[in-house]
C-alpha cells in the first residue's frame, strides 16, 4: 500500500485535484458525510464483532497452541511455530463464524455497504450538477440518499459482498492474532497472559482488521454505487479525480491523467485501501428531478 503520508518525499507522489486538508462547498459536504457514515459504520460493525468474540473459545486456541509449540507439556521440539499459531488462529475464527453472533455480523456488514452503495450514487449526481457550475443546481442530500437506499433494498449482492469483506476481516484478524500469539509463545508468556493479548487483538478499541476493512468496504461500495449509476443512466465518459491529503499515489495520479475513459474500461477504485480518489461524469438530470431543489 502507497499512501501520500508514507511517501511525502517522494517525487512520483503527486499533488492532488482534490486537497482533502482544504475542502469547500459541495466538496466539503461530500467527504464529511462519507467521513460521518464510516465512522457510524466502523462502530456497528466493531459492536457486533465484538459481540462474537467468546473468551472460551480464545482459552481454547490457546491451549492448542501451547500444545503445538510443546508448551504445556515439554514433549514436542518446537516446531514451526508461526505456522502453528496461524491455524490456531484461524480454527478460532472459523469457529467463532459459526457462533450466533455471526448473522449480526453478517447484516452489519451488508448495511455498510448499501450505505456505502448508496452515497456513491448520491456523490455521482452531487458531482455531477457541480459540473454545471456551483449554484447551476442544489442537491437534497438526504432525499436523495434515501431513495437511493431504499432502490438497494433487494439487491442480493450486497449479501454475497458482504461475505468476501467477512472473509478478508477474519484474513487480516488471523494474521493479526497468530503473530500475536507465536510471539507470546517464544516470550514464554503464561496461559493467562496469551489470551489476555488474543483478547486485545479481538475485541480492543484498535481492532485494526475490523476498522481497516469498514473502511475499504464503503470505499469500494460507494465506488461501485457511482458506476452504477452511470451504468445505468448510459454515461459513455468517467473521469478519475484525485483526492488526499495534499499528494497522491501515482497509480491514482495516473488514472486521473487518463481521463476521460471509457465507461466500460475505467479504472476500477479505490486502487489502494483508504483511497479517497473518486469518479465524475456528466450525467443528465432529469432522471434525478426529485434529488434536487
Ligand atoms: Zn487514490
Amino acid at each position: 500500500m502507497r499512501t501520500a503520508i508514507e511517501h511525502a518525499d517522494d517525487p512520483r507522489v503527486l499533488e492532488v485535484t482534490v486537497d482533502l486538508g482544504r475542502l469547500e462547498g459541495m466538496w466539503a459536504r461530500l467527504f464529511s458525510r462519507r467521513q460521518e457514515q464510516q465512522d457510524e459504520h466502523t462502530r456497528a460493525v466493531t459492536a457486533a464483532w465484538r459481540a462474537m468474540v467468546d473468551r472460551d473459545a480464545v482459552a481454547m486456541a490457546v491451549t492448542a497452541v501451547r500444545e503445538r509449540a510443546g508448551l504445556a507439556e515439554a514433549r514436542r521440539p518446537l516446531g514451526d511455530l508461526a505456522a502453528e499459531a496461524l491455524a490456531a488462529a484461524r480454527a478460532l475464527l472459523r469457529a467463532l463464524a459459526d457462533h450466533t453472533g455471526w448473522t449480526a455480523l453478517r447484516t452489519a456488514v451488508r448495511n455498510a455497504l448499501a450505505v456505502g452503495r448508496a452515497e456513491g450514487a448520491v456523490n455521482a449526481v452531487a458531482i455531477a450538477a457541480e459540473r454545471l457550475g456551483p449554484h447551476a443546481v442544489q442537491l437534497e442530500w438526504d432525499i436523495a440518499f434515501q431513495h437511493a437506499y431504499r432502490s438497494l433494498e433487494r439487491l442480493d449482492e450486497l449479501w454475497a459482498e458482504a461475505d468476501t469483506w467477512l472473509a478478508r476481516m477474519l484474513d487480516g484478524t488471523a494474521s493479526d492474532l497468530g503473530r500475536a500469539l507465536a510471539g507470546a509463545a517464544e516470550d514464554g508468556a503464561s496461559r493467562e497472559e496469551m489470551i489476555d493479548s488474543a483478547m486485545d487483538i479481538l475485541v480492543s478499541d484498535d481492532a485494526a482488521a475490523v476498522a481497516f476493512t469498514v473502511d475499504w468496504a464503503m470505499t469500494t461500495a460507494a465506488d461501485d454505487g457511482a458506476l452504477a449509476l452511470y451504468q445505468s443512466e448510459g454515461v459513455q465518459r468517467v473521469d478519475v479525480i484525485t483526492a488526499g491529503d495534499g499528494r497522491v499515489c501515482e497509480a491514482c495520479a495516473s488514472y486521473e491523467a487518463g481521463s476521460p475513459w471509457s465507461s466500460l474500461d475505467v479504472p476500477r477504485l479505490p486502487t489502494h485501501p483508504t483511497c479517497r480518489c473518486v469518479y465524475a461524469a456528466d450525467v443528465s438530470l432529469s432522471h434525478f428531478a426529485a434529488w434536487l431543489i
